[in-house]
């Protein structure tokens, strides 16, 4: 058996190019560095320069669209997609072949299970490939159960609820959004299935989460395939510490507003500001926006609202005026320093899995607005199963309304439900740290690849260059 030595490991990290993505992936990056493991990260050229972590080498590649990326697809997600898959194999190949002429050959990629085609390039130059899932073990489990035909996409009323092993009955309300419209995004869906049509050839596979987190679904997860929880992936200065100087994922896509931001919160009193934000993608109706915005100012709360530019043009027409005294709205922050500030009391979300796997990291209680996707199962834990906050009732046209809005948050601020939400709250972020501490669950599982990476001989699959 041939014994590589750490310092020969080179792991090749392909985040999909969207902020929800790339913190995750570039964040186990970073992990598998502190661990002795050369990390490089390829992403788009439209996303290289946003991205800078010490010890983490940066690689373009191509997906088509160098200029702009998806908005230069005319957001169009199926061109997207199969420009990426042609041009991302030809570069990656490319990539791989260049470090296989240096000292420092690619062992192994780590690709986001959005995109399979990477292992199929990782199979034909002899190098490992391993899956990183971004979302949660919950979301893994019914989309891969549907990509097997053992469960099926609910038609009608009588297929609800939705059971899944290991997962609360899922009503309508708490689908992801292309299970119960399956028709709304078909090349999100067709992706979502995917991620599971060459499973099987991967040598490992992740998810973002940990075992304590979602204990009961990972049992029935792994009977379908044997995936390892390695997350949460949270910058190691909220977690364990133990990446020295590890305070922020090291990629933003926008430019933060910290110093205002931090300036402002600095003078407000614990626990006393409500943070919003609906992360990255996500566009809310002129009608949500202002349902939340009345409901705020009705509130009376100091909030700290971040709105990206496409969405500011939805506010109520002098808002901003109006409510300076107790309001800031910023086009972009760094989130984690906002959900660590001991001014911060609860987190309006959209419940993005990262933004989900940030509230219980750092123990902050939450209220759930979610509105697409992925987004609708994660706000169903966040309230019945992990207890940390509310998922206040939309009405007839999906619409949380400002009354609703304004008791449910203020369930969660004040009283005694408040105090049981903080309880759980702290529980989560003790759990999610003992799993990333040194021999916690996700710690393991890393250490466990690493280990496989520094073992070259693998029925001669991999070849020692
Ligand atoms: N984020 C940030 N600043 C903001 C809003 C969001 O840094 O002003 C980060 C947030 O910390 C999270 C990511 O962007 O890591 C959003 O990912 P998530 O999965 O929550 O949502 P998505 O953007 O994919 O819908």
């Amino acid at each position: 058996m041939v014994q590589q030595s750490l310092s020969n490991v080179h792991v090749l990290v392909l985040p999909y190019p969207a902020q929800g993505h790339i913190n995750p992936l570039l964040q186990f990056a970073k992990r598998l560095a502190s661990k002795g493991v050369k990390a490089t990260v390829a992403t788009t050229h439209y996303t290289a320069n946003s991205i800078a972590a010490p010890n983490i080498t940066v690689e373009p590649i191509s997906d088509g669209f160098d200029r702009a990326g998806f908005a230069e697809a005319n957001n169009d997600v199926q061109l997207f997609l199969s420009s990426f898959r042609t041009n991302g194999s030809r570069t990656l190949s490319q990539l791989i072949q260049k470090y296989h002429q240096t000292p420092s050959p690619i062992t192994c990629i780590v690709y986001d299970s959005f995109f399979p085609w990477a292992l199929e390039v990782a199979k034909e130059h002899g190098v490992y490939g391993a899956a990183f899932f971004t979302n949660s073990a919950a979301v893994c489990s019914i989309f891969c159960r549907i990509h097997r035909g053992l469960i099926e996409v609910p038609v009608g009323a009588e297929d609800l609820p939705l059971r899944v092993p290991g997962l609360p009955p899922l009503d309508s309300r708490a689908l992801p959004s292309f299970v119960r419209f399956p028709q709304s995004y078909p090349a999100y869906m067709a992706m979502k299935l995917n991620q599971f049509s060459n499973l099987d050839k991967a040598d490992w596979m992740f998810i973002n989460t940990f075992q304590t987190l979602e204990s009961e679904v990972v049992v029935g997860l792994t009977e379908l395939f044997p995936a390892k929880m390695i997350g949460p992936m949270v910058p190691s200065a909220y977690l364990d510490g133990r990446i020295k100087g590890d305070k922020g994922y090291g990629a933003s896509l926008w430019k933060p507003l910290n110093e205002e931001c931090s300036d402002w919160l600095e003078e407000k009193a614990p626990r006393s500001v409500v943070y919003i934000s609906f992360g990255s993608m996500v566009s809310l109706t002129a009608e949500q926006v202002e349902e939340v915005a009345w409901g705020l100012k009705e509130s009376g709360v100091n909030f700290l609202w971040v709105l990206r530019e496409s969405e500011q043009g939805k506010l109520p027409c002098g808002y901003r005026d109006l409510v300076k005294d107790k309001g800031l709205i910023v086009a972009w922050c760094n989130q984690l320093e906002l959900l660590a500030h001991q001014a911060t009391g609860c987190f309006v979300t959209h419940c993005g899995w990262n933004s989900t796997l940030e509230s219980l990291s750092l123990g902050v209680p939450v209220l759930c607005l979610p509105q697409w996707a992925d987004q609708l199962p994660d706000a169903k834990f966040l309230d019945e199963i992990w207890e940390v906050g509310l998922w206040p009732k939309e009405d007839d046209n999906g619409i949380v309304r400002k009354q609703e809005f304004v008791s449910s948050l203020k369930v969660v601020m004040e009283g005694d439900r408040s105090e049981e939400i903080r309880r759980n709250a702290s529980k989560w972020k003790k759990l999610a740290r003992e799993a990333v501490s040194e021999g916690g669950s996700s710690d393991k599982h890393i250490n466990q690849f690493v280990k496989y990476l520094m073992s070259a001989d693998k029925n001669g699959s991999l070849n020692v260059h």
